[in-house]
């Protein structure tokens, strides 16, 4: 298990090679799913997320990092998640 602390230091991290800036990063029990992010740039993530291996930390931060940039889950948003999830696999 990883601390809260270096959880948002593995979002940061990422956020920068994506290019985003998460204006506030959370993370608490979240009941149904694993991560949520708002269209003003605010991410939170399950409490959970910090037991779980580092290819699903990865994972679901990059998806929401790239919903800052890619809304929905259209085809640029799928080849850039495929991209980034080679590049830290
Ligand atoms: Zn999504």
């Amino acid at each position: 298990m990883i601390s809260a602390q270096e959880f948002k230091e593995e979002v940061r991290m990422l956020a920068k090679d994506v290019g985003v800036e998460p204006k506030e990063i959370h993370i608490r029990e979240m009941k149904t799913k694993w991560a949520s992010c708002s269209s003003r740039g605010r991410l939170t993530f399950d409490k959970s997320l910090l037991d779980e291996p580092r290819e699903v930390r990865f994972q679901v931060i990059l998806h929401e990092l790239l919903h800052l940039k890619y809304p929905n889950h259209g085809k640029m948003f799928n080849v850039m998640l495929e991209t980034y999830l080679e590049k830290y696999n």
